[in-house]
């Protein structure tokens, strides 16, 4: 069962949490959402997962992870390399996988 109001302001439910919508646009997903009690737990939802993978993404590129793809990016005759010192293996002995 399914509603096309509903369907329509679900799609919106990301750019509405990030105050992206035009205010028309935000009124019409801000006025369902106080009558839709599904849409109300939707958007709760929502809400929280984007809270855990935000969380997640965080810290996800290591400094050392971001020098080795430099490095392969830079790769052999490659142009675009670090001047000696802007980091390596010897910056952070403690982060070797055990
Ligand atoms: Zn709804």
């Amino acid at each position: 069962m399914s509603v096309p109001l509903c369907d329509l302001v679900r799609d919106r439910f990301d750019d509405y949490h990030d105050g992206l919508l035009s205010p028309s646009l935000a009124e019409m997903v801000q006025g369902h959402l106080k009558t839709c009690s599904a849409c109300q737990e939707e958007y709760r939802l929502l809400v929280s997962c984007i809270g855990v993978i935000r969380g997640l993404e965080a810290p996800a590129v290591p400094p050392r992870a971001l020098r080795k793809i430099v490095d392969n990016l830079s790769g052999p005759g490659g142009g675009a390399t670090l001047p000696d010192g802007a980091g390596g293996p010897d910056l952070e002995p403690g982060l070797e996988p055990s």
